[in-house]
C-alpha cells in the first residue's frame, strides 16, 4: 500500500527557517494551491495558521472555498480567480487578485450588485513574465478607479520570471526596476501606505533586499528552494512510501512491461511497485529515468510506467515481496527524482493523485 507521509515538524522547521530570513514586520503569505503542492491542504493550512502565517493563497476559487470549508478564517488570496467565479469569491470572503480591466470592471460590478463596500482585493501587474497581470501602462486608469471604487486595496504585486537565476540577471533586474516605478507612482497617488510584494520562495533567498512588505512562499514550506545552498535551510516534508507487490527473476534478453519497453542486458531481478502514472508517476519516468530507494539503495525505473504499477530493477538489492520502498523523501529527494526525468519538484509533487493516501505525522 502506498502513502504520502507528511511531517508537520518539518513544515514548522521550514516556516521558521523562511521567517528567519525576513525582517520583522514583513508578512508571509503561505501558498497552499494544488492541495498544498500535492500534500494535504486542510492539514497544512491549519498548521500554518497555528504557526502564525499572515495569509494563505491559492490559485483558483474552488481551492479557496475548500479552505473556508476546512475552517480557515484568515485572509485567503486567490491568484487566478476567474471572472465567472467572482460571486463565489465574495460569498466566501476570499480576496481576489484583479489583473486586467475586464476582471476589475466585472469584480466592481459584482461588489456593487451584492451591496458590498470596502471589499479587500489585490492588484497584480505583469512586469515581464507575460502571464497574468495588468499592463503597467494601465497604471493611471487603475489609480483613477481606486479613487471611487468600493474596494479596500490590500496589496499590489508582481511575479518574477526567473527568481532562482544566478544574480545578476538582466531580465529580473528589469522586472524589479519596472515594479519599483509602479510602487513609487502608486504610493505618490495614495493617502495611506500601500503594501507591495514581488517574491516567491527562490526570490526570498536570492533577493533579500526586495522582500518589501509581503513575501509569497509555496515550495519552500514543503522543503525545496530550487538551489542547493538554499535547500540546506529546508527539510522536505513529504515522503512517498510503498511496498513491493511482486518480484520476478528476469533472464538476459527478456523484456519488461508494455510494448516490451525494457530488455534485460543481464540476468537480474525486478520488483513491481504499486504506483503508476495514474498516481502521478508520469510516463517521462522509466527507461532508466527515475529510481526508488529499497533498503537504502537506488533501484532504477525500467520500461514504460503503467497506469497503476511501475517496475524497478533491483538486481541483488537485499529485499523481498512486501519490503518497504521509498519513492522520495529526505534521502532520494523529490527534486532530484523530478530532475532525473526532466521535470521539476513542483510538477512531481502537485501531480500526486488522490489515490495515494496521506498520513500526517505530528
Ligand atoms: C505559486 C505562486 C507562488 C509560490 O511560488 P513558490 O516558488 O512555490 O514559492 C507565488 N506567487 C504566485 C503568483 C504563484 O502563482
Amino acid at each position: 500500500m502506498s502513502f504520502l507521509e507528511i511531517n508537520l515538524k518539518k513544515l514548522t522547521h521550514n516556516y521558521k527557517s523562511i521567517r528567519s530570513l525576513l525582517e520583522p514586520g514583513v508578512k508571509m503569505i503561505g501558498v497552499v494551491k494544488a492541495n498544498a503542492y500535492g500534500s494535504a491542504i486542510d492539514v497544512i493550512a491549519n498548521k500554518l495558521v497555528s504557526l502564525g502565517i499572515d495569509a494563505l493563497a491559492v490559485a483558483y476559487t474552488n481551492e479557496g472555498i475548500a479552505l473556508r470549508r476546512a475552517g480557515i478564517q484568515i485572509p485567503v488570496i486567490v491568484f487566478y480567480p476567474q471572472v465567472h467565479n467572482f460571486k463565489k469569491v465574495i460569498e466566501q470572503q476570499l480576496e481576489p487578485a484583479l489583473y486586467s480591466k475586464r476582471s476589475w470592471l466585472e469584480f466592481i460590478r459584482i461588489v456593487k450588485e451584492t451591496q458590498n463596500s470596502n471589499y479587500p482585493i489585490h492588484i497584480k501587474y505583469n512586469t515581464g513574465l507575460n502571464r497574468i497581470g495588468f499592463n503597467p501602462i494601465d497604471i493611471d486608469w487603475i489609480i483613477a478607479e481606486l479613487k471611487h471604487s468600493p474596494i479596500q486595496l490590500k496589496s499590489i504585486y508582481s511575479h518574477l520570471g526567473a527568481s532562482e537565476a544566478t544574480r545578476p540577471d538582466q531580465k529580473t533586474d528589469s522586472q524589479i526596476d519596472l515594479f519599483e516605478e509602479i510602487i513609487s507612482k502608486h504610493q505618490k497617488n495614495a493617502k495611506e501606505k500601500i503594501d507591495f510584494h514581488l517574491l516567491n520562495t527562490s526570490g526570498i533567498f536570492n533577493y533579500p533586499n526586495y522582500h518589501l512588505d509581503w513575501v509569497r512562499t509555496g515550495i519552500g514550506l514543503y522543503g525545496f528552494a530550487n538551489q542547493f545552498d538554499w535547500n540546506k535551510k529546508l527539510k522536505p516534508i513529504a515522503t512517498l512510501k510503498t511496498t513491493i507487490t511482486q518480484i520476478h527473476k528476469i533472464s538476459k534478453g527478456m523484456t519488461v512491461g508494455y510494448n516490451c519497453g525494457w530488455t534485460a542486458s543481464n540476468d537480474t531481478q525486478i520488483a513491481v511497485i504499486p504506483l503508476g502514472h495514474a498516481d502521478g508517476i508520469a510516463r517521462h519516468y522509466g527507461h532508466g529515468k527515475g529510481w526508488v530507494l529499497i533498503n537504502g539503495k537506488k533501484a532504477p525505473m525500467v520500461g514504460n510506467i503503467c497506469m497503476d504499477m511501475t517496475m524497478v530493477e533491483i538486481g541483488q538489492i537485499n529485499c523481498k515481496e512486501g519490503s518497504e520502498v521509498i519513492v522520495f523523501g529526505t534521502k532520494g529527494r523529490a527534486d532530484d527524482l523530478a530532475e532525473d526525468s526532466g521535470t521539476i519538484s513542483y510538477e512531481l509533487l502537485s501531480g500526486l493523485s488522490s489515490r495515494i493516501s496521506r498520513k500526517v505525522v505530528e
